[in-house]
Protein backbone atom coordinates (compact mmCIF):
# COMPACT_ATOMS: atom_id res chain seq x y z
CA UNK A 1 0.00 0.00 0.00
CA UNK A 2 1.42 3.18 -1.04
CA UNK A 3 1.28 6.81 0.93
CA UNK A 4 -0.43 7.34 3.99
CA UNK A 5 -4.41 8.24 3.86
CA UNK A 6 -5.57 11.36 5.50
CA UNK A 7 -6.82 9.38 8.76
CA UNK A 8 -3.59 7.68 9.16
CA UNK A 9 -2.39 11.15 9.31
CA UNK A 10 -4.99 11.50 11.95
CA UNK A 11 -4.00 8.78 13.90
CA UNK A 12 -0.67 9.68 13.82
CA UNK A 13 -1.34 13.27 15.22
CA UNK A 14 0.01 14.52 11.96
CA UNK A 15 -2.85 16.60 11.63
CA UNK A 16 -5.39 17.91 13.86
CA UNK A 17 -8.72 16.30 14.68
CA UNK A 18 -11.89 16.09 17.44
CA UNK A 19 -11.33 13.06 18.70
CA UNK A 20 -13.94 11.57 21.20
CA UNK A 21 -13.35 7.79 21.55
CA UNK A 22 -9.64 6.09 21.07
CA UNK A 23 -8.69 2.80 22.06
CA UNK A 24 -5.80 0.17 21.02
CA UNK A 25 -7.90 -0.69 17.66
CA UNK A 26 -9.47 2.50 16.41
CA UNK A 27 -10.13 5.95 16.94
CA UNK A 28 -13.27 8.10 16.52
CA UNK A 29 -13.58 11.74 15.60
CA UNK A 30 -15.38 14.19 14.23
CA UNK A 31 -16.31 14.82 10.60
CA UNK A 32 -14.71 17.84 8.69
CA UNK A 33 -17.73 18.34 7.34
CA UNK A 34 -20.36 17.53 9.33
CA UNK A 35 -24.02 16.70 7.46
CA UNK A 36 -25.87 16.32 11.07
CA UNK A 37 -25.44 17.79 13.85
CA UNK A 38 -23.44 15.58 14.86
CA UNK A 39 -21.06 13.54 12.70
CA UNK A 40 -18.67 11.26 13.75
CA UNK A 41 -16.00 8.99 12.03
CA UNK A 42 -14.95 5.61 13.67
CA UNK A 43 -11.90 4.27 11.53
CA UNK A 44 -9.75 1.42 12.10
CA UNK A 45 -5.71 1.88 12.95
CA UNK A 46 -5.30 -1.09 10.54
CA UNK A 47 -5.64 0.01 7.49
CA UNK A 48 -8.47 -1.71 5.39
CA UNK A 49 -9.16 -0.06 2.51
CA UNK A 50 -12.89 -1.03 2.44
CA UNK A 51 -15.44 -3.24 3.83
CA UNK A 52 -15.31 -5.05 0.07
CA UNK A 53 -11.42 -5.81 0.75
CA UNK A 54 -11.71 -6.53 4.29
CA UNK A 55 -10.90 -10.41 5.10
CA UNK A 56 -11.32 -13.02 7.52
CA UNK A 57 -8.50 -11.61 9.86
CA UNK A 58 -10.53 -8.90 9.93
CA UNK A 59 -13.42 -10.47 11.76
CA UNK A 60 -12.85 -9.30 15.45
CA UNK A 61 -11.59 -5.55 14.16
CA UNK A 62 -14.70 -5.19 12.33
CA UNK A 63 -16.96 -6.17 15.21
CA UNK A 64 -14.66 -3.73 17.28
CA UNK A 65 -15.68 -1.00 15.35
CA UNK A 66 -19.52 -1.85 15.67
CA UNK A 67 -18.84 -1.98 19.42
CA UNK A 68 -17.50 1.35 19.27
CA UNK A 69 -20.35 2.71 17.62
CA UNK A 70 -22.36 1.86 20.52
CA UNK A 71 -20.06 2.87 23.06
CA UNK A 72 -19.60 6.85 21.71
CA UNK A 73 -23.76 6.55 21.06
CA UNK A 74 -23.64 6.18 24.71
CA UNK A 75 -21.02 8.12 25.46
CA UNK A 76 -22.01 11.15 23.36
CA UNK A 77 -25.74 10.77 24.71
CA UNK A 78 -27.56 10.18 21.29
CA UNK A 79 -27.81 6.34 22.10
CA UNK A 80 -31.45 6.64 22.95
CA UNK A 81 -33.00 9.15 19.78
CA UNK A 82 -31.29 6.92 17.41
CA UNK A 83 -28.52 7.67 15.27
CA UNK A 84 -27.71 6.43 11.76
CA UNK A 85 -24.28 4.49 10.54
CA UNK A 86 -23.24 4.48 7.15
CA UNK A 87 -20.28 2.90 4.96
CA UNK A 88 -19.21 4.32 1.89
CA UNK A 89 -17.56 1.68 -0.41
CA UNK A 90 -16.02 2.30 -3.87
CA UNK A 91 -17.29 5.00 -6.36
CA UNK A 92 -21.38 4.36 -6.44
CA UNK A 93 -21.36 4.22 -2.79
CA UNK A 94 -19.35 7.70 -2.65
CA UNK A 95 -15.92 6.63 -0.86
CA UNK A 96 -14.01 9.46 -0.36
CA UNK A 97 -11.02 8.08 1.55
CA UNK A 98 -9.80 4.72 0.77
CA UNK A 99 -9.65 3.79 4.49
CA UNK A 100 -12.45 1.59 6.28
CA UNK A 101 -14.53 4.16 8.00
CA UNK A 102 -18.09 3.79 10.03
CA UNK A 103 -19.76 7.32 9.81
CA UNK A 104 -22.29 7.89 12.90
CA UNK A 105 -25.02 10.50 12.04
CA UNK A 106 -26.65 12.13 15.07
CA UNK A 107 -29.51 14.73 16.40
CA UNK A 108 -31.46 15.07 13.56
CA UNK A 109 -34.30 13.03 11.98
CA UNK A 110 -32.77 10.98 9.47
CA UNK A 111 -34.49 9.98 5.96
CA UNK A 112 -34.74 7.18 3.91
CA UNK A 113 -34.29 6.30 0.93
CA UNK A 114 -30.77 8.47 1.17
CA UNK A 115 -29.37 10.42 -1.23
P1 LIG B 1 -16.33 8.89 2.62
O1 LIG B 1 -16.97 9.75 1.58
O2 LIG B 1 -15.00 8.35 2.17
O3 LIG B 1 -17.25 7.83 3.16
O4 LIG B 1 -16.10 9.84 3.86
C1 LIG B 1 -14.92 10.52 4.09
C2 LIG B 1 -15.23 11.54 5.15
O5 LIG B 1 -14.03 12.05 5.67
C3 LIG B 1 -16.03 12.74 4.62
O6 LIG B 1 -17.26 12.85 5.33
C4 LIG B 1 -15.11 13.93 4.88
O7 LIG B 1 -15.80 15.09 5.29
C5 LIG B 1 -14.19 13.40 5.96
N1 LIG B 1 -12.88 14.00 5.96
C6 LIG B 1 -12.06 14.17 4.88
N2 LIG B 1 -10.91 14.76 5.24
C7 LIG B 1 -10.99 14.95 6.59
C8 LIG B 1 -10.09 15.53 7.54
O8 LIG B 1 -8.99 15.95 7.24
N3 LIG B 1 -10.51 15.55 8.83
C9 LIG B 1 -11.73 15.07 9.22
N4 LIG B 1 -12.04 15.17 10.51
N5 LIG B 1 -12.60 14.53 8.34
C10 LIG B 1 -12.23 14.48 7.04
Amino acid sequence: MSDKTIFEMIIDREIPSDIVYEDEQCICFRDISPQAPVHLLVVPKKRIVRIAEATSEDQAVLGHLMLTVQKVAQQEGFAEAGFRTVINNGPNGGEEVPHLHLHILAERQMLWPPG
